[in-house]
C-alpha cells in the first residue's frame, strides 16, 4: 500500500488535507491516527513532523510526501520533487538588526558574524558560494529572538509576511531560498506506486487548473458574437446557444479570474446583458 506522509499538525497540515479532499480523497480527521488507510483510494496516510518527511520518503518508508521545499533542501536526502503545490509559500532570508541597516552594503556584512538559524545546511551553502566565513549557531525554534538575547548578531530564518521580523526589530536584507509545499516521491517507488502517483497528479492538475478559473455566461446580441469570441478564447471556443428572443444568443465560456473584470467590461461594451459568473470545480482537459 502506497503511503503519503503529511505534516501531523502545523502550517502545512490544513492545506495538505484540503488539497487531498479537493481531489476526492477521504480523510478521517476525527479519529486521526499516526497511520490511517484512505477508504476510497489506494493510499495510507502517515502523519509526521515535517522534519522527518524527507528522510521517510527518501528511504521508501513512505512512497510520497507533502512538505516544504525548505525542509527537502535542508535535509538533503535524495527524493524526487514531483510538483509544487501552490501553498505554504515562504522564503529563507538573512535578517539583521534594524539599527545596522544604514551600514549594510551587501553579503560581506556577514563576514565574521554569528548567525542563528534552524537551516544550517542551506545557510552554509549560501555563505560558501559568497566566500563568507561566519559562525552558524543552530537553534531549533524562535530564531528571531536570538539577536536580542545576545545569542547571535543576526539570523537566517523563514519569512513569509515579514511581520515577525519587524516585531523583533529585524530587517530582511538577503532573500536566499524561495519555498512552497511540494509533493515528493521516493526514488525507489514501485510500478504500482507510480500508477497511483499518476492518478493523484492527474487529479491535482485538474483541481489547480480550475482554481483561478471562472465560468461566465451572458446574453449577447447575435451581431456581437464574432467580436465576443475574440475576447473569450475559452478552452476550445465559447459555446453559443440561440435564445427565444430573436437576434440574441447565450454565450458561455471559461476565463481566468485575473482577466475577469477586464473581459466583463469589454463584453458589456458589446451589449452583453445578464452576465453570470460561477466558480469552476474541476477542469479536465
Ligand atoms: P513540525 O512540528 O511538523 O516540525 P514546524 O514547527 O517545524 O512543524 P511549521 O511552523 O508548522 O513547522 O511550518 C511548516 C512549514 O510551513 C515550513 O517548513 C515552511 O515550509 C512553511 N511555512 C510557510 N510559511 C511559514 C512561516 N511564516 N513560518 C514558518 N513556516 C512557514
Ligand atoms: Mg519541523
Amino acid at each position: 500500500m502506497l503511503r503519503l506522509a503529511v505534516q501531523a499538525k502545523g502550517r502545512l497540515h490544513e492545506e495538505s488535507a484540503a488539497l487531498l479532499r479537493e481531489i476526492g480523497i477521504k480523510l478521517d480527521e476525527s479519529k486521526r491516527q499516526f497511520l490511517s488507510k484512505v477508504p476510497n483510494f489506494p493510499l495510507e496516510m502517515l502523519y509526521m513532523r515535517d522534519d522527518d518527511i524527507p528522510q521517510l520518503v527518501s528511504d521508501g518508508t513512505a512512497g510520497l510526501g507533502i512538505v516544504g521545499l525548505n525542509e527537502v533542501e535542508e535535509k538533503g536526502c535524495p527524493v524526487d520533487i514531483v510538483r509544487k503545490l501552490g501553498f505554504g509559500g515562504c522564503r529563507l532570508s538573512l535578517a539583521i538588526p534594524k539599527a545596522e541597516v544604514p551600514g549594510y552594503e551587501g553579503p560581506s556584512w556577514f563576514e565574521g558574524k554569528r548567525i542563528a538559524t534552524s537551516y544550517p545546511k542551506i545557510l552554509r551553502k549560501y555563505l560558501e558560494s559568497n566566500g563568507i566565513h561566519a559562525d552558524i549557531e543552530v537553534i531549533t525554534g524562535s530564531v528571531e529572538i536570538a539577536p536580542a538575547a545576545g545569542i547571535a548578531d543576526c539570523i537566517f530564518d523563514i519569512v513569509s509576511s515579514g511581520g515577525t521580523l519587524i516585531s523583533n526589530g529585524l530587517a530582511e536584507v538577503e532573500r536566499v531560498f524561495e519555498s512552497e509545499a511540494v509533493l515528493i516521491a521516493s526514488p525507489s517507488l514501485s510500478e504500482e506506486g507510480r500508477n497511483v502517483l499518476e492518478e493523484l497528479l492527474f487529479r491535482i492538475e485538474s483541481a489547480t487548473r480550475s482554481r483561478e478559473k471562472k465560468y461566465i455566461l451572458m446574453n449577447l446580441p447575435q451581431a456581437s458574437v464574432e467580436e465576443a469570441v475574440k475576447i473569450l478564447p475559452s478552452l476550445r471556443s465559447p459555446t453559443v446557444m440561440p435564445l427565444a428572443a430573436e437576434g440574441w444568443c447565450s454565450l458561455h465560456s471559461v476565463v481566468s479570474e485575473s482577466e475577469l473584470w477586464d473581459k466583463v467590461r469589454q463584453l458589456k461594451a458589446l451589449g452583453a446583458e445578464g452576465i453570470l459568473i460561477l466558480n469552476v470545480d474541476k477542469i479536465i482537459e
